[in-house]
């Protein structure tokens, strides 16, 4: 299947959003904090200052590296915290 995705178009930046299932890339990108304009469009690291992507890795939202927290892993850009799955505990 071909999922759609939205990339940042900031210098460098190698964030990324895969669209839920069966929903509209467009407004599920802006609901997890991606701007989207006519001449480009940002992850939501970038918007923060945090930004540009430089390691990928397993955040939902930016698909940016993520380090592990108590709580869950925290994205190194937009900050998004995953809560761990349950098998973790
Ligand atoms: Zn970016
Ligand atoms: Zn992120």
């Amino acid at each position: 299947m071909n999922r759609p995705a939205i990339t940042c178009d900031a210098a460098h930046c190698l964030a990324i959003f895969l669209a839920p299932e069966r929903e509209q890339v467009e407004a599920a990108a802006a609901a997890a904090g991606w701007q989207l304009l006519p001449d480009g469009h940002r992850c939501p690291g970038c918007l923060a200052g945090r930004g540009p992507v430089l390691e990928r890795g397993e955040c939902p939202r930016c698909c940016g590296s993520a380090v592990d927290r108590p709580t869950g892993a925290r994205c190194h850009y937009c900050h998004h915290i995953e809560p761990h799955p349950p098998e973790d505990w």
